[in-house]
């Protein structure tokens, strides 16, 4: 019998096992600030299939062409996970929805349809029984596509619970398996959605066919005390995502659940699949894919989740851990020792503090994040797990260049404005250089960069922070520039802020010029011309 079938059972028995339905790629990347290339969405989903998740939910394939592609992608590379698609109760939806799916081993159409009286009216302008219809309708066209359904009422716990009732029994009836109570907007309190769960379990029609799932909003910092609620009242599924990011306040986070869970099992008598050792290095892999730092103070997975600040706190861990510990920092992967390697180091003792630090790294890659250790274990006399991180993280995982940095100068002036000069070396020979002006040093440099590359680069973000501590500890800059309708992002480590800064730009340029026909026109000054008339075929990065 599929154990995602079983009814909860009293804690004393055998813990019951909870589904973890990942929707980083979908609700996540949905978010201002976390769209993600297919390029990243695969590196993701790999990061998310390392960690165990059973189901993840790749993507809105009605949304975009590329939304669909990336959905495609997924679906080829993932083994056991099972892969799901969103759509809207309609037939173009649904067929893009499983077209994406095709190459899935395992897949999943996800219907949703709102059902609350303020949906039904300003949005849908739909009665219940026009609501009910469609949606029925929608779950056998989907179960005819696909071998699993899920069916959401959007808006479910702003949803008169009689009419919840109805739509449920009836799409349980027409095929869906799954059937999830999103509190779309981050509304609802522990006790009340509780009590829904509960109620449910005992009057849907037929809900002993189904899975009952959980998806909940931040709104009011209840999302992931929501979602728990949920779960001890009967839910099966969770639905969440890395490092809680999703519309608004964002979603539940999938290491918060998980690790309440797994601490409090003597509570909720409920496991997952996840394995937690690899938390931190999937959250850590997620705000470097999207540029997008966790709070200090996160739970779980924040720089401050284990430190012991206050003396009588550091006393009292030393005396007896459990003092002030509820969880192991080694429980979640968190690394533990800060001092690691220095100049010294070979390949050998890099790979294996990758490996620790369950960062993923193939070959090529590694020999790239190799050399750049090098260069700056000559600069830093120690290495941190901070600085390994950004290497494997920040190194470009396909070749860099055309154009590479061969000197970088910087003033700045109190009072006044900044200047950066640069030199520029391409692969092929030519050179470029440029001056300009900024309101600071990185401005300056971003500007001088910008005007070399002869690109119309408009740049929406560029944030700077450092890694580590002490003297020596590097700085992180990202960039997100727009260029054409393409957003792309830059990343660059250290020790030299500025200098981060330059090389994140060039990161931009380059892939631009590695994936256009011709390479921007860099403006010269050694009487080479500025465009390369060997037209290279477009390729996809
Ligand atoms: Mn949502």
């Amino acid at each position: 019998m599929n154990p995602q079938l079983e009814q909860p059972r009293p804690a004393s028995a055998a813990p019951a096992r909870v589904l973890v339905f990942d929707t980083t790629l979908r609700d996540g990347e949905q978010a201002p600030g976390c769209s993600m290339t297919r390029a990243q969405k695969l590196r993701i989903a790999q990061v998310l299939q390392d960690l165990g998740v059973d189901i993840i939910e790749a993507g809105f394939p009605a949304a975009s062409d590329a939304d669909a592609d990336a959905v495609h992608a997924v679906a080829r590379a993932a083994r056991g996970m099972r892969v799901c698609a969103l759509a809207r109760c309609q037939e173009g939806d649904i067929v893009a929805a499983a077209r994406a799916l095709q190459p899935a081993a395992a897949a999943r159409i996800h219907l949703f349809l709102a059902t609350s009286p303020i949906h039904r009216q300003h949005k849908l302008r739909m009665d219940k029984a026009q609501v009910l219809n469609t949606a029925v309708r929608a779950v056998r066209r989907a179960a005819e596509l696909c071998d699993e359904v899920e069916f959401s009422a959007e808006d479910a716990l702003r949803t008169e619970p009689e009419f919840l009732i109805e739509v449920f029994g009836a799409v349980i009836a027409a095929g869906a398996r799954t059937i999830n109570v999103p509190d779309t907007v981050g509304y609802t309190t522990p006790a009340e959605i509780g009590a829904l769960f509960e109620r449910l379990r005992r009057e849907v029609p037929g809900i002993g066919h189904a899975v009952l799932s959980t998806h909940c909003h931040d709104d009011l910092g209840m999302g992931v005390a929501n979602s728990l609620a949920a779960l001890e009242a009967g839910a099966r599924q969770v639905e969440c995502t890395i490092n809680g990011i999703g519309e608004r306040a964002g979603n539940a986070a999938l290491e918060e659940v998980v690790m309440a869970l797994r601490t409090r099992a003597d509570r909720f008598g409920l496991t997952t699949g996840i394995d937690s050792k690899r938390l931190y290095a999937a959250s850590r892999a997620l705000s470097a894919t999207i540029g997008l730092e966790v709070a200090r103070n996160k739970a779980v997975v924040g720089d401050n989740a284990f430190a012991h600040e206050a003396g009588i706190h550091q006393h009292g861990v030393l005396a007896h851990r459990e003092t002030y510990e509820i969880m192991r920092a080694e429980d979640v992967g968190f690394p533990h020792t800060r001092l690691v390697l220095g100049r010294h180091s070979g390949r050998h003792a890099l790979r294996e503090r990758i490996a620790e630090l369950h960062l993923d790294c193939d070959e090529a890659h590694f020999e790239q994040a190799f050399s750049a250790f090098k260069t700056l274990a000559e600069r830093k006399r120690e290495v941190l797990d901070a600085d390994v991180e950004a290497l494997v993280l920040g190194t470009p995982v396909h070749a860099s260049g055309p154009w590479t940095l061969a000197a970088l100068h910087v003033g700045t002036y109190v009072g006044g404005a900044s200047i950066a000069s640069l030199h520029l070396r391409h692969a092929d020979g030519r050179e470029a250089r440029e001056t300009a002006t900024g309101s600071g040093p990185v401005h300056a440099v971003t500007a001088a960069l910008v005007r070399a590359s002869g690109l119309s680069l408009e740049i929406l973000e560029l944030r700077v922070r450092s890694i580590g501590i002490g003297a020596g500890a590097q700085g992180e800059a990202v960039v997100r520039v727009q260029h054409d309708a393409q957003e792309l992002q830059g990343r660059a480590a250290s020790t030299d802020i500025v200098e981060a800064a330059a090389r994140a730009m060039l990161e931009v340029v380059n892939r631009i010029a590695r994936t256009e026909s011709a390479t921007p026109s860099f403006h010269s000054c050694n009487g080479t011309p500025h465009h390369d008339h060997e037209a290279r075929p477009v390729s996809v990065a």
